[in-house]
């Protein structure tokens, strides 16, 4: 490759670095959403939860309330008729449906004393319940607000750096292209990997001197025997090193 094409090819790769940043941060997205809603949603749910039970421990306190009005009501029916009792057998009967609607009485009382209860162990509750759901809420909103913040920027950087790539595309040699963008969909970085120490930068293998020297001089794409990629050569990386 001309020092113009490999020039060309490291600025595509340069771009293409930001490109797939932008690219694993979409595919972790959903993973840091997640992380971020999910005490949020629970402990939404667990102050829901107790509401549900306030609101069903008054809906049995109004039940057993209503019940009980009637069942007293009914008491005072059966009393006003024991007035009227003609014999024995009657009034034995009458007393025997007073003493059950006394004990039903007793029995829905209790009832409506747990349900009193179990409303008051609700509400004594919802107050740490909800500081909770809204101190959950600011963090969450507030980690969002930073990673939505990250995900815009990284999009900036992704579509200024797509336009960039275009006229690049044109200036790399064809087959160089259709190798380099197989290695970029194994996703392995850097995808052409510049010489180093007489090494492939990408996974260090120490190519023998005259791989080196095909290397530097070839108009041909090389590739590196271990790991496959891209080997260029450029002159200032090693004259940076002293090679
Ligand atoms: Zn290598």
């Amino acid at each position: 490759m001309t020092p113009e094409e490999i020039t060309a090819l490291l600025e595509l790769q340069e771009l293409d670095l930001k490109l797939i940043e932008y690219e694993r941060h979409q595919k972790a997205l959903p993973g840091l959403v997640e992380k971020i809603e999910g005490p949020a949603r629970i402990a939404r749910a667990a102050l829901e939860r107790v509401e549900a039970e306030l609101a069903v421990a008054r809906a049995q306190q109004r039940n057993v309330e209503t019940e009980l009005a009637t069942n007293n009501e009914n008491f005072k029916k059966l009393q006003t008729k024991q007035m009227a009792v003609r014999n024995q057998i009657e009034a034995e009967a009458l007393q025997h449906e007073l003493e059950a609607l006394k004990d039903r009485a007793d029995t829905l009382e209790e009832t409506g004393i747990r349900w009193v209860e179990a409303a008051d162990t609700a509400k004594e509750r919802l107050p740490e319940l909800q500081e909770a759901a809204e101190a959950a809420d600011k963090v969450a909103r507030e980690a969002r607000e930073k990673l939505d913040a990250k995900t815009g920027e990284l999009k900036r950087i992704h579509d200024e750096a797509s336009e960039l790539q275009a006229p690049l595309l044109a200036q790399v040699p064809n087959r160089v292209l259709g190798y380099y963008k197989r290695l970029r969909g194994a996703g392995k970085t850097p995808f052409a990997a510049v010489i180093r120490k007489g090494a492939c930068s990408g996974c260090g293998f120490r190519h023998p001197p005259q791989k080196l020297q095909e290397i530097k001089g070839s108009k041909r794409m090389l590739t590196c025997e271990q790991c496959g990629r891209i080997q260029v050569w450029r002159e200032e990386e090693e004259e940076k090193i002293g090679f």
